[in-house]
């Protein structure tokens, strides 16, 4: 078998295409997938003893030939394999259960390395279920005998299965070349790339299988880190962009602060200013502003898009949901009509009814052939990890090199963002409008439940509103999702509020259905509204002031912090009730923090520290992680990873097999976006 790495699976034989449903689910879709999945530990067969030394209680192999094997059955008509395995040493007996298979695999004569834990039968030492191998002519076994892989299964894919492909391919490739210069090698002290991927999955010792999973890590960050300094530069070359002015509308500006019922934070003030810098140098800006829930990132999308009308161009403001483009455009039209710069929607269920805009805010309805855009300058996308980087193209497309502005409450760190986003340029809104109270957070364990509930039945009653968050089942707003939520709301509506007046809002229902749900909720029509976890994240409804999250432990801190946002905009006292029905010391800890912690930077980065970033931001991109391998956590490996990414990229065009890497890399994953 000597086809390429990049080979898919479907066409790399018959066997490998029987596999290919069931090998999707394990994100493995070509050959080379199969070299980088990855085990999650190893089992420790690597201590090969004569059965004459076997002793109850040690974890062995013991290699034999099959001098006995039978298949019989229990009283309770269960099949029970017996088998005896001799060397030169001693015999040993061995049982396994329910595998008649076993006695057609393993004939009399067959030359067998049984691997597992010895154990006592009346004294005498015994083999129960123990991983077997047929010894092949060449000695070279991969599941006995050695560290073993163990790797993430699924249905109908075993370890087995999986070590017997890897070997397979290892056997077989001559593609593991070494990419990185040797000088690098060297002096990062990494192991070799083609030993790296040998040793990870079959290492001749620990040690061994944790120094190749460093060099696998390193690689993951140094690609990602060098696709991005190519994109970045690749951006920069298409100078031009349009120069926006200021000077000129210096009075116009001070218009737009006047007109607000507020000051700019100071964190508002130095993102304006940062993105006016970008707007008024001859590069296109590629931003990303970064801030809280209600840390105000709208006005400065909007002075943003005035500076651009000012300058006769067109700005587009692109949100992911109808809801959010709905809201957006309201708070735009406040804000920038009186300035008397024409503002238009366009959205599934709405049609642009204007013939010419000077801000157009909308869904991905903003892609359509249909609308016309006429110098395109600016364009903002808010909760941009929800669009993919074809739709970010496509909207680009519509102007020429238009400016970009990228918007969202996901707090990531420091550290992450610049891994991942490393090829824009980072604001971040770390300080939060002036006269926000803060939201009085309580986990509420099981037993207080009711408690709970007697608790904001109370406040319902003198007149606030609250939303309340089923339990998180799937990533994805599946028919199990929803069906939970229903039931959920069945049984609060039934039981425990039958009083009062409760909603359901769900991603599934059709977008009218949901804001005639959000607009009787806006107009106190509903006092309790049930809503599924990934319902939108910026909805504004400033008489709610109570938000309940239920099996609150299987969000990450940041989740929890961006969903208790959804309260806390009006003037009012919010709070913030967490129930969770897990008892677990570290969970409650981890809950607790949310009591005292507000910052939403402090928690993406304790977040970080409790569950690693894998888990937290693995939900935002379809599934897919940023990092399979490395850990953001890994501040050492992630500052080499940079600095070398540093020194390489002039010399790139120097280094013919990085950059092949690097193209392989950036066709095979989505880029982060
Ligand atoms: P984000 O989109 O970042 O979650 P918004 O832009 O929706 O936040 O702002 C949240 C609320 O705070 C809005 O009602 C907005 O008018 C208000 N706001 C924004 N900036 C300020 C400020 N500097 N001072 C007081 N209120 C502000
Ligand atoms: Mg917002």
């Amino acid at each position: 078998m000597n086809m390429k790495l990049q080979t898919p699976v479907l066409d790399a034989g018959k066997l490998f295409s029987n596999y290919a449903k069931r090998l999707e689910k394990l994100e493995i879709t070509t050959l080379k997938d199969f070299l980088y999945h990855l085990p999650t530990r190893y089992d420790d067969y690597s201590h090969v003893i004569a059965i004459a030394n076997s002793k109850p209680g040690e974890v062995v192999t013991i290699q034999g030939t099959i001098t006995e094997i039978t298949n019989t059955y229990t009283r309770s008509r269960k099949q029970v394999q017996r088998a005896t395995v001799t060397d030169e040493t001693g015999t040993l007996s061995v049982i396994w259960f329910n595998q008649p298979y076993i006695t057609k695999t393993l004939p009399f004569g067959t030359r067998v390395a049984l691997s597992g834990r010895i154990e006592s039968n009346n004294g005498a030492p015994t083999f129960a279920a123990p991983d077997f191998e047929i010894i092949p002519e060449s000695g070279h076994t991969i599941h006995t005998g050695r560290l073993v892989p163990i790797y993430p299964e699924t249905a109908g894919v075993s370890s087995k299965w999986l070590r017997r492909q890897v070997d397979k391919l290892l056997q077989t490739s001559y593609e593991l070349t070494e990419f990185l210069p040797e000088e690098s090698v060297k002096r990062l002290n990494l192991m070799n790339f083609e030993q790296a991927i040998h040793q990870i999955h079959f290492p001749t010792s620990i040690e061994s299988a944790e120094k190749a999973r460093e060099r696998l890590g390193f690689d993951e960050i140094f690609l990602l880190q060098l696709a991005n300094r190519k994109r970045k530069a690749e951006w920069q070359k298409n100078v031009l962009g349009h120069v926006f002015s200021i000077e000129n509308f210096q009075k116009e500006i001070d218009k737009f602060w006047e007109n607000l019922p507020f000051e700019p934070t100071g964190a508002q003030r130095r993102a304006i200013h940062e993105i006016f810098t970008d707007l008024t140098s001859s590069h296109a800006m590629n931003r990303l502003l970064e801030g809280d829930v209600g840390s105000g990132k709208t006005v400065v999308a909007a002075i943003a898009m005035y500076l651009s009308f000012l300058n006769s161009f067109q700005s587009v403001l692109m949100a992911p949901t109808e809801i959010l483009a709905n809201q957006h455009y309201q708070t735009i039209k406040n804000i920038l009509e009186p300035l008397h710069v024409k503002i238009g929607l366009a959205t599934g269920s709405k049609k642009l009814q204007l013939d010419t805009f000077d801000i157009l805010v909308g869904t991905h309805a903003v892609l359509s052939n249909t609308i016309q855009y006429d110098r395109l300058g600016l364009v903002i996308i808010d909760e941009q990890h929800r669009f993919g980087v074809a739709q970010r193209s496509i909207i680009r497309g519509k102007g020429d090199n238009p400016h970009v502005l990228t918007m969202t409450a996901t707090p990531i760190p420091r550290t992450v963002a610049l891994t991942v986003y490393g090829d824009l340029e980072l604001s971040v809104l770390d300080e939060m409008p002036k006269g926000r109270a803060e939201i009085k957070t309580w986990l509420v364990p099981n037993v207080k439940r009711n408690a709970g509930y007697q608790w904001i039945e109370e406040k319902m009653r003198k007149g606030d509103q609250a939303f309340i968050v089923c339990p998180f089942i799937e990533e994805s707003e599946s028919l199990t999702t929803i069906k939970a939520a229903s039931s959920e709301f069945d049984r609060l509506k039934k039981s425990v509020f039958p009083d009062l007046k409760l909603g359901l809002l769900h991603g599934k229902m059709r977008p009218k259905e949901k804001e005639s749900i959000l607009e009787s909720f806006r107009a106190g029509e509903i006092d309790i509204l049930v809503a599924t976890p990934v319902v939108e994240v910026g909805i504004d409804i400033p008489n709610a002031t109570i938000i309940l999250i239920e099996a609150a432990e299987r969000f990450g801190l940041s989740q929890l912090h961006q969903l208790r946002g959804r309260v806390g905009r009006g003037d009012q006292q919010s709070f913030c009730l967490l129930f969770t029905e897990n008892a677990n010391p570290q969970t409650t800890e981890r809950l607790k923090s949310l009591e005292h912690i507000h910052n939403g930077a402090e928690l993406a980065e304790l977040d970080l520290k409790l569950r690693g970033a894998g888990e937290l931001y693995g939900t935002l991109q379809h599934g897919r992680k940023w990092l399979k391998i490395a850990s953001f956590s890994d501040t050492l490996l992630l500052e080499k990873a940079k600095q070398e990414a540093g020194k390489l990229f002039p010399k790139l065009s120097q280094l013919p097999l990085l950059k092949q890497k690097i193209a392989e890399e950036t066709i095979s994953s989505v880029s982060p976006d």
